[in-house]
């Protein structure tokens, strides 16, 4: 009995099985291709084998299920109709495409075949109908080099060397200029080709070749290059790839055909005109390759003035339906439009926000699904990153200037292949990845780079689509430098660059330069600020900032920090002159010396403070007591030792003495944090007469103050109690000297895992929690925070985790110990204000889940502010819909 069940859906004629909600089960393409014909756009007809058909392959031993070879049969003569054409048919043939599409894009990772369908006397009749043979016998030898290269393995470089071949032989430099005779004979020559890497001749029957090229497709979701590109990507919980099959119209044609690809708007820029390239007489392609330069769309507009118009009123039609910038592949078959594909086009971080500001100008969406679905955190990260700082360059040293493919500015060390590139990465080094052009198999390497530069290549190119995706600085087709994989160097004829030399790349104007140059911080535009209050109209939870000099912290406000989330009173021990008084304090064996050091510390503490009082006027500004172990503030080197002895004029035997009784086996677990203040009560009672004698004098100043005060790293509520209360009788004893009062709070980091367990113990004496989930997580999975670069690349290959836990909260585990703790302090304290100041309050999954959680506020690094005040509105729309 034949399986009923629903493989292949058809679409064309302004008709579709499908549409474009079923990204699931027909890919991005095919969902695409099936709502673009309901649209009534001029797609050629075709069909999509559905992901769940690649999945029941993989299961069932790489078999198609029953039925499904009938109702692919089914959707060839529904084309065969509409074309009234035959598939082998000599007379009018119908030839295919055959494309993978998953349901999350990934550019170029995965196989197509062209011109399916044909053979010798499928080619003598398209020759004879068309007039036209050379177009013929060129589409021919496409598909033997692809169906050879895709589905049977065979380099594609064999097909291109014999070309080049039988181009010498013909004394010719462009495909163009070889006969149709030199065709036919192109013909034979691979097919010989193949025939000798197979065994086999090359299959006539297009049935045949039809199944072939549909298991091909099947196999690429699993080739290696998928699976790398899946993982950069983050790319989990697909079932496998959708196959679409599709009726090919020729580009090429003669010269009122040609190929292109466009986008609807500058994906660079975001400015509102079609941005893109094409060729006359050619296919689709042609135009990636670079092997024939294209000319700019708007040429398009001499040439073929009413396809221009059809095309621009077409792109308008798209943006409306998909509500987005889109990317479109077109082809013009003797002056008859058809678009191929059209999906989300991507685009740099400046783009998006043009375009998301515009379309609300132009009333495509509302401001809701601008923040929603046009901005994403990645893009407003792009916009953050730093450019170069023009004014501080005196002599550039310019060695080439190529397309500016993705703007910004990066600077690293040069690397030529992919793989050195991401060795690089590994030892912490900054790179710049130069090739000549990239594949698909360069994203490991691109990925680890600050910057890529291509020395061939267009706007369109795989380089320059992937880096505007990443928003990684890209300059493409650079050919006044020539790059030398043997020797792994550049030149521009006059300087030549060796890997692991610096170099500079400017992806906004495509320019390469020399050496280092220096950066400085991006300038934003009005659209990024309008578009900045529509996301702080969606968004309910605060956002606040690490921070502990006053510049940085008025730089967070300037992003849209909400007051002060963490403040690091050690790294204010470190600075100058402190650091002796540090020492000193520390050096000394009684309490007297220490509290004279310490008094002696306190104007720099209060200055310190005084300056981020005053800086966020008006916001909370909570300070954290002193965290690092002792040990880190002493001298390491012999000489230090003896220098720092003379210093203070003890012996240096003293001083060996106490650095050696101050280290610690395990100091991440060892004299740190509140274990510090109970130990030395009278660092804690410096650091919050510091604090509230700034607060105080803040005010006075006119500032509206919020201080407060945070202890860290406890486990029990012994231990907040304990610092609690030397806080609290410091505090009257200023407020008597200082004959006022303030208000104030006094929370605790949650960063041991205890503390989250017996957070009921806790509250009561908290005025706020901090989720501390840098310690959290360290202490959760018993990973050091400073060594996990020593197994992360092997633990996130072999899929033990799926990210670092330093980046990206793990939700099940350290995320369970969150939540716990937000439900049992609340349950205890109602109101109880929870924050985190972890690193993963930058990271948007991280926020996502922190707004499950209930969170009052994230707390992040300043140039993060922006990107968690977006993942802040994004989830909170998600979560109002989800409702
Ligand atoms: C934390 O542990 O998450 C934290 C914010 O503190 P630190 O990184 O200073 O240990
Ligand atoms: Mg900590």
């Amino acid at each position: 009995m034949t399986d009923k069940k629903k493989y292949v859906y058809q679409f064309g004629a302004g008709k579709a099985d499908g549409d474009r909600t079923m990204r699931e089960l027909l890919g991005g393409k095919g969902a695409n291709l099936a709502e673009m014909s309901r649209t009534g756009l001029p797609v050629p007809p075709g069909m999509t084998i559905t992901t769940e058909t690649c999945d029941q392959y993989y299961k069932n031993n790489q078999k198609w299920p029953e039925g499904l070879k009938e109702q692919i049969r089914e959707g060839i003569r529904f084309q065969e109709e509409q074309l009234g054409a035959g598939f082998g048919d000599p007379e009018n043939p119908l030839l295919l495409s055959v494309r993978s599409g998953a349901a999350a894009s990934m550019p170029g990772m995965m196989d197509t075949v062209l011109n399916l369908g044909m053979n010798d006397m499928v080619a003598e009749g398209l020759a004879e109908r068309t007039g036209n043979e050379w177009f013929a016998f060129d589409s021919y030898r496409r598909f033997i080099d692809m169906f050879s290269d895709v589905v049977m393995g065979i380099p594609h470089e064999s097909f291109e060397s014999a070309m080049q071949k039988l181009k010498d032989q013909r004394g010719v430099k462009e495909d163009n200029e070889l006969t149709a005779k030199d065709l036919r004979d192109l013909v034979d020559r691979f097919k010989a080709i193949y025939r000798r890497e197979t065994g086999f001749m090359f299959p006539n029957d297009p049935m045949e070749q039809l199944e072939f090229s549909i298991n091909a497709v099947f196999g690429s979701w699993n080739s290696e290059r998928a699976k790398k590109y899946r993982k950069i990507n983050k790319i989990t919980g697909l079932i496998g790839t959708a196959v679409n099959i599709q009726a090919m119209v020729f580009g090429n044609m003669g010269e009122t055909s040609g190929s292109g690809v466009l986008f609807t708007r500058d994906p660079n820029t975001g400015e509102n005109k079609l941005y893109g390239e094409y060729l006359t007489n050619a296919q689709g392609e042609d135009v990636v390759a670079g092997t024939r330069t294209p000319e700019p769309i708007k040429n398009l507009k001499k040439a073929l003035p009413k396809v221009y118009d059809q095309l621009e009123e077409m792109t308008r039609k798209l943006e409306k339906a998909y509500q987005n910038m889109q990317d479109i592949e077109f082809t013009i078959q003797e002056e008859k439009l058809f678009i191929l594909q059209t999906r989300n086009g991507k685009r740099t971080g400046p783009a998006a926000i043009k375009i998301a500001v515009d379309f609300v100008k132009e009333g495509i969406v509302n401001k809701q699904e601008a923040v929603k679905n046009l901005v994403t955190t990645a893009q407003l990260d792009q916009l953050l990153h730093p450019q170069f700082d023009d004014k501080a360059i005196k002599d550039k040293k310019v060695i080439g200037v190529g397309l500016p493919a993705s703007p910004g500015a990066a600077v690293g060390k040069v690397y030529f292949t992919s793989h050195d590139a991401e060795d690089a990465k590994i030892t912490g080094e900054n790179v710049i990845l130069a090739r000549v052009e990239t594949s698909p198999d360069d994203v490991g390497g691109m990925h680890a780079s600050e910057g890529i530069i291509t020395s061939r290549g267009g706007m369109t190119s795989h380089a320059a689509v992937v880096a505007r995706g990443w928003g990684k600085p890209c300059v493409v087709g650079c050919d006044d430098i020539v790059i030398n994989y043997k020797n792994k160097s550049l030149t521009d004829g006059n300087h030549t660059v060796y890997e692991g030399d610096w170099l500079s790349i400017n992806g906004t104007t495509g320019e390469v330069v020399l050496g280092q140059l220096p950066l400085k911080p991006p300038k934003l535009s009005n659209d990024f600020k309008k578009f900045m209050k529509w996301v702080d109209e969606f968004r309910d939870m605060k956002v606040r900032t690490n921070a502990d000099r006053a510049e940085d912290a008025t730089k967070a406000k300037e992003f849209g920090a909400e007051g002060i989330g963490l403040c690091r009173t050690e790294h204010m021990f470190f600075e100058g002159e402190r650091i002796v008084e540090v020492r000193r304090m520390i050096m000394s064996d009684n309490e007297k010396e220490r509290r004279e050091s310490l008094a002696r510390l306190l104007p720099y503490q209060k200055e310190d403070f005084l300056g981020l009082f005053k800086a966020l006027d008006g916001d909370p500004v909570t300070i954290r007591l002193l965290d690092p172990p002792l040990h880190e503030f002493l001298p390491h080197t012999e000489d230090e030792k003896k220098d720092l002895a003379k210093q203070f004029g003890i012996s240096y035997r003293k001083v060996k003495d106490r650095v050696a009784a101050l280290d610690e086996a395990n100091p991440m677990l060892g004299h740190r944090g509140c274990r510090l203040g109970i130990t030395f009560p009278e660092i804690t009672e410096m650091q919050t007469r510091a604090i509230l004698e700034a607060a105080i004098e803040a005010k006075e100043q006119g500032a509206v103050v919020l201080p407060e005060i945070m202890v860290p790293l406890i486990g029990s509520g012994d231990e907040l109690i304990d610092q609690k209360n030397v806080i609290k009788e410091t505090a009257e004893k200023v407020f008597k000297d200082k004959g006022t009062r303030i208000d104030y709070l006094i929370g605790t980091m949650i960063e041991v895992p205890r503390a989250a367990l017996v957070a009921d113990e806790i509250a009561p004496h908290a005025d706020f929690f901090s989720f501390g989930t840098n310690d959290l997580t360290q202490m959760t999975f018993g990973f050091s925070r400073d060594d996990i670069g020593k197994f992360l690349p092997d633990y996130l290959e072999r899929k033990i985790v799926l990210h670092d836990p330093f980046q990206t909260l793990d939700q099940k585990g350290v995320g369970k110990l969150v939540a716990e703790a937000a439900d049992l302090g609340r349950a205890t304290k109602p109101g109880l204000k929870l924050g985190i100041c972890g690193e993963h309050g930058g990271d948007p999954e991280s926020i996502a889940f922190c707004y499950k959680q209930g969170l009052d506020y994230v707390s992040c690094s300043p140039f993060r502010v922006p990107i968690a005040r977006l993942a802040a509105a994004q989830e909170a729309i998600a979560q109002q819909e989800n409702k």
